[in-house]
C-alpha cells in the first residue's frame, strides 16, 4: 500500500553502508529486504535522498488506485531467488556478478567506471530463466523488484499502459534500490509501430523513463529487459541498453540439474542411464519446457488410482515416479525453438552482444 511504501522509504534513508558480501536471504520478508538494502546501497545512498523526496511528493499526488495496483501487482513480494535456483547460465551469471552487481555493491572499488550499470537487456529464447535472473539480481542487491509484462501493457492495460509505466518507475524511485524488469520489451520498442499506434504512447513513456534513469546520478534503479526478438529493437534504441547478454537454452548439465531439482520433492526411481536418456531427449528444450515435462511426469503415479481412493491414499503408498512416466508425456513436448532462431540469436550476439 501507499503507507508501507512510505515507511520503507523512510527506513532506506537511514541506511548505512556495511560490508560487501554475497547476501543470502534466509527469510522472505519485506523487513528482511529492507535490512539487506541497508547494507547494499553503498556509501552514497544519501545521494538518492532528494530523488526519493521528490518521488514521494509525486506519489502523494498520483492516482491512488494506480499506485495501489502497482504495489500489489507489479511490485513482487515472492520468495527470494538465489543463484543456485537457476540452472546453468554460468557465463551470464559471472558477467552479471562482475559487471553489474559488484560495481553497484562496491562503487568505491569501481570508481574507474564512468557510470554505474543502469540497464541490461537479456535476449534469447523464452522460458530460459531471464525473469529468474532479474529476480535473483534483486535478491542479491536487496532491491525491490517490479515486474512489468509488455504484452499485458499492450493488451489488458493498453488504455492506461503509459500511466502504469510511469507509476511503476515512480514507485521504484520511492522504494530504491529497485530493479524494474520489463518482459518482452520488443513489443514496446518495435520499429514497426505505425504512427497512430496507441503503443507509441507507451514507447514514449518508457523511453522517457529510461532516459531519466540513464542520466540520473542519484537514483539506485536498474532496468532489466528481456526479449526473444532483439532484432526488432531499432538500432537507434539499442543504446538504451548499456549491457546486452545472450541467455541461451540450457545445456545437458543444466537440464540434468533442472530435472533433479524438480524430482527432488518426489519419490522417484530412475537409473543413471535413464537420467542420461532424459537429458538427451530434452536437447533443445527450454528450462520451462523441461520443468513442465517433469511436472507432467510426476503426476504419472496418480493416474489409474480411482478417485474414491485418491482422497485416502497416503503419499508413502504411491509408487515412485519412473522413466515410463516421462515416456508417457514426452509426446506433449517438443523443442519450441528452431535451429534458425537459435542461429539468429548467435548472430545478433556476435554483432551487438557483450559476451561472445
Ligand atoms: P523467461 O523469463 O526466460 O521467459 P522464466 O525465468 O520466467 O523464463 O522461467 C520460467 C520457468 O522455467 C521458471 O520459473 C523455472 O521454473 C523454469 N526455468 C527456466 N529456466 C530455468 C533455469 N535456467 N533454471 C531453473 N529453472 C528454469
Amino acid at each position: 500500500s501507499y503507507g508501507s511504501a512510505k515507511n520503507s522509504v523512510g527506513d532506506l534513508r537511514t541506511g548505512e553502508y556495511n560490508k560487501f558480501g554475497s547476501p543470502i536471504m534466509s527469510e522472505h520478508t519485506e523487513e528482511h529486504r529492507q535490512h539487506l538494502s541497508h547494507s547494499l546501497t553503498g556509501p552514497d545512498i544519501g545521494s538518492a535522498t532528494s530523488s526519493i523526496h521528490a518521488a514521494e511528493e509525486q506519489l502523494k499526488n498520483s492516482d491512488s488506485n494506480l499506485v495501489e495496483m502497482v504495489t500489489t501487482e507489479i511490485l513482487q513480494q515472492g520468495p527470494p531467488v538465489d543463484w543456485s535456483d537457476i540452472a546453468g547460465l554460468d557465463m551470464a551469471k559471472a558477467s552479471i556478478k562482475e559487471e553489474i552487481l559488484w560495481p553497484i555493491l562496491r562503487p568505491d572499488m569501481f570508481s574507474g567506471l564512468a557510470t554505474l550499470p543502469r540497464s541490461l537487456l537479456l535476449f534469447g529464447p523464452q522460458g530460459t530463466g531471464r525473469t529468474l535472473l532479474a529476480h535473483c539480481m534483486a535478491t542479491q542487491l536487496g532491491a525491490a523488484f517490479l515486474r512489468l509484462s509488455s504484452s499485458a501493457l499492450v493488451t489488458k492495460w493498453l488504455g492506461e499502459g503509459d500511466k502504469i509505466i510511469q507509476a511503476s518507475f515512480l514507485v521504484a524511485r520511492c522504494r530504491q534500490p529497485a530493479i524494474v524488469f520489463i518482459r518482452e520489451v520488443d513489443l514496446l520498442l518495435s520499429a514497426q509501430l505505425s504512427e497512430e499506434s496507441p503503443v507509441n504512447r507507451l514507447k514514449a513513456e518508457l523511453l522517457m523513463q529510461l532516459d531519466s534513469i540513464l542520466t540520473s546520478t542519484e537514483d539506485h534503479i536498474l532496468v532489466v529487459c528481456s526479449t526473444n526478438k532483439p532484432e526488432e529493437i531499432p538500432e537507434s534504441l539499442r543504446r538504451y541498453f548499456t549491457k546486452r547478454l545472450l541467455i541461451p537454452l540450457p545445456d545437458g548439465t543444466a537440464r540434468h540439474q533442472i530435472i533433479s531439482q524438480q524430482l527432488s520433492q518426489h519419490n522417484y526411481c530412475l537409473s543413471d542411464k535413464e537420467m542420461s536418456l532424459l537429458v538427451q531427449r530434452t536437447e533443445g528444450f527450454s528450462g520451462l519446457d523441461v520443468t513442465q515435462l517433469c511436472q507432467e511426469a510426476v503426476v504419472g503415479p496418480l493416474h489409474g488410482i480411482p478417485g474414491t481412493d485418491l482422497s485416502s491414499i497416503h503419499p508413502a503408498q504411491m509408487r515412485p515416479v519412473s522413466y515410463q512416466d516421462f515416456d508417457n508425456v514426452f509426446c506433449k513436448f517438443q523443442p519450441s525453438i528452431s535451429q534458425k532462431e537459435l542461429d539468429m540469436y548467435t548472430e545478433w550476439n556476435k554483432m551487438f552482444g557483450c559476451n561472445q
